[in-house]
């Protein structure tokens, strides 16, 4: 797809704030399209959903430090791996 400046890192920096409802709906729909383009990211921002729901029924996320939560990131990331 060319015209969208996808960068990998730049768009997983975004994934948080896209789900925390962040953007505009300007950003929001940008960062969809760039997302759309890149399987990868697409995955990834699937993954921080269904895991941003599962930490929302298991805990407040208030209760979650922040090291925790890279600690069950990279975790979760593993468990890809081994597939
Ligand atoms: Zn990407």
């Amino acid at each position: 797809m060319r015209g969208i400046n996808h960068n990998c890192s730049n768009c997983e920096e975004k994934i948080s704030s896209f789900l925390d409802g962040a953007f505009t709906p300007a950003q929001e729909q940008q960062f969809k399209n760039s997302v759309s383009t890149c399987p990868r990211c697409a995955e990834k921002l699937e993954k921080e959903k269904s895991f941003k729901v599962f930490l929302k029924k298991k805990m407040p996320i208030t209760c979650a430090s922040r090291d925790l939560l890279s600690n069950i990131r990279s975790q979760i990331h593993l468990d890809n791996f081994r597939k």
